[in-house]
């Protein structure tokens, strides 16, 4: 895999104060994109043990509440199971720190396709961008077809429940 950025402090992509992960490469292409130049699979930068080493080491600091994964898009083939091994670790060194991902996916199509993956994500930012539904006075996303799920809710009551209306 590839990825884009690494934002040691984000506040913008979730609740509190975040470590954030750009992904490298998205095949979905929405009119109106704000981060065209994640779209090549062949750009960015390798990721490499050591850069997953250093995103683990800073979303433990005290300071940060949790990571986020985005892009680009983490659930395309090429990110997908870089982006679970991501989520895994972070699962498993840092439990007390929340995941979040964005995703043009819809939580429907993620549950047929990886259910596994849904275990290691505590907010989902589901749906593409859809510059017709644009939107500035929402939260934590772009337009208003996109939503922030509770996914252990979510998978508990088998129904979407939704972290942020
Ligand atoms: S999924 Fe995200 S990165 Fe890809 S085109 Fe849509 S907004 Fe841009």
């Amino acid at each position: 895999m590839r990825y884009a950025q690494i934002r040691r402090t984000d506040i913008s992509n979730g609740i509190g104060i975040r470590t954030a992960l750009f992904v490298q490469g998205c095949t979905r292409h929405c009119k109106g994109c704000f981060n065209q130049e994640t779209w090549d699979f062949d750009g960015g930068m390798e990721w490499t043990v050591d850069v997953e080493d250093e995103f683990i080491d800073l979303t433990a600091k005290e300071h940060i509440h949790g990571a986020t994964i985005l892009g680009g898009e983490p659930f395309d083939v090429p990110n997908r199971k870089t982006v679970k091994h991501i989520l895994q670790r972070l699962r498993m060194e840092v439990p007390e720190k929340n995941t979040w991902m964005y995703t043009s996916y819809l939580f429907e199509d993620i549950l047929k396709e990886d259910p596994e993956i849904l275990k290691y994500i505590d907010v989902l930012v589901d749906g593409a961008f859809i510059e017709e539904e644009k939107d500035m006075k929402l939260r934590f996303r772009g337009s208003r077809n996109q939503r922030v799920i509770d996914v252990p809710k979510s998978l508990e009551e088998e129904k979407v429940v939704l972290k942020l209306s």
